[in-house]
C-alpha cells in the first residue's frame, strides 16, 4: 500500500483534514498528531476498521483502543450513562491528555473495546487531532501510531519509520508537545482508579472528585499482578538494548553509570548513557545523549521516546540511564523508564 504523507500547514489543512476524514469514513487508516504521542486513526464504530489497526500495529488483539472525541455531547451517545465523576473530570481537564473509562453500550463493537463491556474515550486537545476527528465521524479509534513494542511516535518521522507503506496517510503536525500516553482513569468500578500515569496526575483529579486510588499492578510493577489496562502489562515502550536505570544521589549515580559502562567497553560492547543536561559533563566514555533539562521536566517526557529510537538507531547494546523524578511528571516518566528498562533499576 502506498502511504500519502502530507505536512500539515495553514494553507493546505483544510483540504489535508477532509482527505483524511474521508479516508476514516471509508474504513482506512490514519496516522495523525496529539498532545501527547501521534494516533493511528480508524473509524471506532466500524470493528472491521478497528481491526486493521492491529493488523497495521501487530498488536495483541485483547489490547483495547482509546476512542477519540471531538465534543463532549457525543460522549453519551457511546456509553451506558456518563457517569458524575467523567463530568467533572472533563470541566476541568477535556480537551487534553485524560482518558476515561466507561461502561460502553451497543453501539462501540467488541472489535474496539477487545472483548471488553467499558470503552476507553479522550478529547485530545490538538487542533489538528479535533478537526480530524470531526471530519471522520466523531469516534475515531487511536492507539499510538507505532509498531506494537516499540517506542510510541513523538514525530511523524518516528510514524514513518514504523508504519510507511501499512497504513493510508499520515499528518505530519510536527513534533509532540507532552510526548507520554494520556493518564488513563477506570470510572467503571467504585473508586476511580488510574491504570496509567501521565501528565494529569493523581492530586490533580482527587483535587476535584475525592478519592483516586492507583492500579495495583503499577505500584507493585514488578509483581505478577495483572493490570487491569490489558496493554501495561505487555514489555511496552522498549528500545532494542538492555537498558539498567541507576537511582541516587547524582555523583553516585555517575559513578556507577561510568563503571558499568567501562565494563561494557571492556567486554566489547557499546554503552549507552541517558543523562539530563546538567549531568552530561559527568560523562566522557560511550555514546552519550541528553534527554533535557531538570529545570523543565517537559523537556524530559517529549524527549524520551525519540532518544530511545536514537539509541537502537546508533544500535548500542546497552542503556544505562539517570532516573528523572521530576515533580509533576516524575511518575508517568519513572512508569515508561522502568518498563522500557524491564524494571532493572540499581540503587546507589
Ligand atoms: P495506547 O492506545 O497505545 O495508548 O494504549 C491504550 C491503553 O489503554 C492500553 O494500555 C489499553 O490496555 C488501555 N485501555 C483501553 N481501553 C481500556 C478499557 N476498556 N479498560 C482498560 N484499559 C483500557
Ligand atoms: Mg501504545
Amino acid at each position: 500500500m502506498e502511504t500519502k504523507i502530507v505536512r500539515i500547514s495553514e494553507d493546505h489543512e483544510e483540504q489535508w483534514v477532509k482527505e483524511a476524514g474521508q479516508i476514516l469514513k471509508n474504513g482506512g487508516l490514519v496516522a495523525f498528531p496529539t498532545e501527547t504521542v501521534y494516533g493511528l486513526g480508524a473509524n471506532a464504530l466500524d470493528e472491521k476498521a478497528a481491526a486493521k489497526i492491529y493488523a497495521a500495529k501487530g498488536r495483541p488483539s485483547d489490547n483495547p483502543l482509546i476512542v477519540h472525541i471531538a465534543d463532549f455531547s457525543d460522549l453519551e451517545k457511546i456509553v451506558e450513562k456518563v457517569p458524575e465523576e467523567a463530568v467533572k473530570l472533563a470541566k476541568a481537564f477535556w480537551p487534553g491528555p485524560l482518558t476515561m473509562i466507561m461502561r460502553k453500550n451497543d453501539k462501540v463493537p467488541y472489535g474496539t473495546t477487545g472483548g471488553l463491556e467499558t470503552v476507553a474515550v479522550r478529547m485530545p486537545s490538538d487542533e489538528v487531532a479535533q478537526k480530524l476527528i470531526r471530519s471522520g465521524g466523531g469516534y475515531i479509534a487511536a492507539p499510538s501510531a507505532n509498531t506494537s513494542g516499540r517506542p510510541s511516535p513523538t514525530s511523524a518521522a518516528h510514524v514513518i519509520e514504523d508504519l510507511n507503506g501499512k497504513i493510508d496517510m499520515i499528518l505530519d503536525g510536527g513534533s509532540v508537545g507532552i510526548g507520554l500516553e494520556s493518564t488513563i482513569i477506570d470510572l467503571s468500578e467504585d473508586v476511580p482508579t488510574i491504570l496509567r500515569p501521565g501528565f494529569i496526575t493523581q492530586k490533580m483529579m482527587s483535587d476535584i472528585i475525592g478519592k483516586v486510588e492507583i492500579d495495583a499492578a503499577l505500584i507493585k510493577a514488578d509483581s505478577n499482578i495483572r493490570p487491569k489496562a490489558p496493554g501495561m502489562k505487555y514489555r511496552h515502550y522498549a528500545p532494542k538494548a538492555n537498558m539498567i536505570l541507576v537511582r541516587g544521589d547524582r555523583e553516585k549515580v555517575a559513578e556507577k553509570i561510568r563503571e558499568l559502562v567501562r565494563q561494557e567497553l571492556d567486554n566489547g560492547g557499546k554503552p549507552g548513557v541517558l543523562c539530563a543536561d546538567e549531568t552530561a559533563s559527568m560523562y566522557s566514555e560511550g555514546i552519550i545523549k541528553k534527554i533535557g533539562t531538570l529545570h523543565d521536566e517537559l523537556t524530559i517526557s517529549r524527549h524520551l521516546y525519540g532518544v530511545l529510537r536514537d539509541f537502537d538507531e546508533e544500535g548500542v547494546s546497552s542503556i544505562f540511564s539517570e532516573t528523572f523524578e521530576t515533580p509533576m511528571l516524575g511518575t508517568a516518566i519513572m512508569n515508561r523508564l522502568k518498563k522500557a528498562a524491564g524494571q532493572q533499576l540499581i540503587e546507589v
